[in-house]
């Protein structure tokens, strides 16, 4: 059921007791696709206590609530989001968000970015996480789609993961093989995540690591077209296939449908060349999906997820 415009208001008022909260608010302004209509109310809760309070107040009015984290693998309906939008991510760090736990176990809240997340092991001279270099978005977002590369994904150094389950309660799980899957990690559909426990290694040369960094981002810079709004790898690679190269090979690079376009540069990137909107975005992928079906008999599946109407 959705809220209506008072209980909006309402609950706004409230919330902003428990953190920062804003109106109607451009979803561009928190997608790196730079694309989106408006949420109703976004939301940062200031503590953990807050946001559960926050869940239980908006469970109790029955409002719609959608979490994100850096928005980096969001598709958001140009009609936007209904209801509360909890944005876990801390723009400008935190103290205390990533902190070592042992001689090589750190923990660090779903708020943390990726980035910071990288530096603090670096700093702690510690290894393990170089697949995260470059990687944009947040603690949570990443522990949620198992992110990662050909070189290690969350799974492999995520230890164990918090979260808040449907009904409000704190819960931990331990990460062992048979929850992870293919940016997935087996949580339940209501889980909140809250943060996790990553176990690496103390690196025997920690320049080797900090080199090792430096040199994925650079490498990133020259493969990924990071010079336009995207969320990155649109599609899953199906099994015993690269989805860049079917697209590639369907003749669909430089395709265009409105503002977006396929990658010239990786094929597996749609980009935000000419203020895209998210349809689109969405009826390039439905396109490229159609192409690549017809041409090879393979169907891709989104990686990116789609939030709200379409
Ligand atoms: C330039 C670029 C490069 C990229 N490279 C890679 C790559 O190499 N490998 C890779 O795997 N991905 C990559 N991505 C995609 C993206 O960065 C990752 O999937 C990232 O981990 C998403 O994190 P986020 O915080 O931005 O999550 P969001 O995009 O905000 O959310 C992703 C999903 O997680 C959910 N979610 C987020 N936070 C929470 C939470 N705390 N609790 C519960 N649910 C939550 C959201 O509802 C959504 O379903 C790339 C993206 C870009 C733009």
């Amino acid at each position: 059921m959705m809220a209506d415009s008072i209980t909006m208001e309402t609950l706004y008022r409230r919330l902003i007791k428990m953190g920062t909260a804003e109106r109607n608010v451009p979803m561009k302004n928190y997608t790196t696709f730079k694309t989106g209509g408006l949420a109703d109310i976004v939301f940062c809760p200031g503590t953990r206590e807050q946001l559960r309070d926050a869940l239980a107040l908006m469970r109790a009015q029955s409002v719609p609530v959608t979490v994100i984290g850096g928005g980096s693998n969001l598709l958001v309906s140009d009609d936007g989001i209904r209801g509360v939008v909890v944005r876990l991510a801390c723009d400008n760090g935190r103290p205390g968000l990533i902190r070592l736990c042992g001689d090589e176990l750190v923990c660090a809240g779903a708020e943390a970015g990726k980035r910071e997340f990288v530096n603090f092991c670096l700093d702690a001279g510690l290894e393990g996480m170089e697949f995260l270099a470059g990687m944009p978005g947040c603690i949570g977002g990443g522990i949620v789609m198992n992110a990662g590369t050909n070189m290690g994904t969350f799974a492999d150094i995520l230890e164990t993961v918090e979260f808040l389950d449907g009904g409000g309660l704190v819960q931990t799980m331990e990460v062992t093989r048979d929850k992870a899957h293919y940016r997935k990690i087996d949580l339940g559909d209501d889980a909140i995540v809250l943060g996790g426990y990553f176990r690496l290694r103390r690196a025997s040369d920690p320049d080797a690591a900090r080199n090792t960094v430096s040199r994925l981002i650079s490498e990133r810079g020259v493969k990924h077209p990071l010079g336009y709004p995207s969320a990155g790898s649109v599609f899953k690679n199906p099994d015993g296939y690269s989805s860049w190269k079917l697209i590639n090979d369907a003749g669909l690079k430089g395709k265009r449908i409105g503002g977006a376009m396929v990658s010239e540069l990786h094929t597996n990137f749609i980009i935000n060349v000419d203020n895209a909107t998210s349809e689109d975005v969405r009826s390039l992928i439905v396109c490229v999906q159609n192409e690549v079906y017809a041409r090879f008999g393979v169907r891709l599946e989104p990686e990116v997820k789609l939030v709200g109407e379409f």
